[in-house]
């Protein structure tokens, strides 16, 4: 069924999940802080404000805005606007740093994702942690969500278990958004399964999906097992974890980012990863939704961001 969606419509989804995708890497990445520990979230004990956010929050800005300006993935603009907003400082990997740092100095952008990692491209998590809004901006269309995540990926990372991941997170949160335009919640099951449809079947990352869906109702110690918590920093360690914790809390912001908190592992990332799926769906200061109170403690978005 296709329906019409305006750009204001758009836009506002895109920033609710923005917000879930912030204050998620803004608090996760606390727990990198010496002396937090993840018990604290649980018993409600917030870290004390600000929380900054990192590289995940400035990328997605950046994501947003270039479909705030042209209604979709121009691959030159997003390369250029990543390399030049980049503040080294944000917790971005090496790889990340290398890239960006080619583009900027005049390297086009095939070249410099094609050379990372000895010409193998990087298959990081980097992709799929900055492309929840666009999925929710695609709330209309699964495949032009998939194919916009697709192009959003390449600029930075060749390896297809890399582009994979932004695939399966952009196709997440589009499902999560149709389905709060639709007034109801995805069973967790249908949710895991649309978003294997979305991938090749030869990928990691849709095997990791698949694998999601048998641990439905398993403890999340048994899924950061299987399905690990980013703690490589790579596409496939990180992005079915984090579509099993959207699946599971689809309607429960808070308790999607607690999850992540205590699985460990590349926190920021995990959390702003569920944080966008969960949030497309949820939106701000609503019941299960970001709560306020989390949302002012984070440090402000980018002047720049829109
Ligand atoms: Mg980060």
């Amino acid at each position: 069924m296709s329906f019409t969606l305006f750009p204001d419509t758009r836009l506002a989804l895109a920033r609710d999940s923005l917000a879930g995708l912030s204050v998620g890497d803004a608090l996760g990445s606390q727990f990198f802080v010496p002396g937090r520990h993840p018990g604290d979230l649980t018993a409600g004990k917030l870290p004390p404000p600000p929380w900054q956010w990192t590289d995940d929050t400035e990328m997605a800005c950046s994501v947003v805005a270039a479909l705030a300006d042209a209604g979709r993935i121009d691959r030159d603009a997003l390369a250029a606007a990543f390399a030049e907003r980049c503040e080294p400082y944000r917790g971005y990997g090496p790889g990340a740093v290398t890239i960006l740092r080619l583009i900027r100095t005049g390297t086009p952008w095939p070249v410099a994702a094609a050379s990372a990692f000895d010409g193998q491209g990087s298959c990081g998590n980097g992709a799929a942690m900055r492309v929840g809004p666009l999925g929710a901006w695609f709330a209309d269309s699964t495949a032009r969500a998939a194919a916009q995540a697709r192009a959003s990926a390449e600029v930075t990372h060749a390896h297809p278990e890399g582009v994979a991941g932004a695939v399966a997170v952009a196709v997440a949160a589009s499902l999560a958004a149709r389905a709060r335009l639709d007034g109801h919640r995805p069973a967790p099951e249908r949710l895991l399964a649309g978003v294997a449809a979305a991938l090749d079947p030869a990928s990691e990352v849709h095997r990791g999906v698949r694998r999601a869906a048998d641990l439905l109702g398993r403890p999340p110690r048994e899924a950061v097992e299987v399905l690990g918590n980013g703690s490589r920093v790579t596409a496939q360690d990180t992005v079915a974890f984090t579509c099993w914790v959207a699946a599971v809390h689809l309607d429960d912001y808070p308790a999607a980012i607690r999850a992540c908190v205590e699985a460990g592992g590349d926190v920021d990332t995990t959390a702003a990863i569920a944080g966008s799926v969960v949030a497309a769906h949820t939106g701000v200061g609503t019941p299960g939704g970001v709560p306020t109170d989390w949302l002012a403690a984070r440090e402000p978005l980018p002047d720049w961001s829109t």
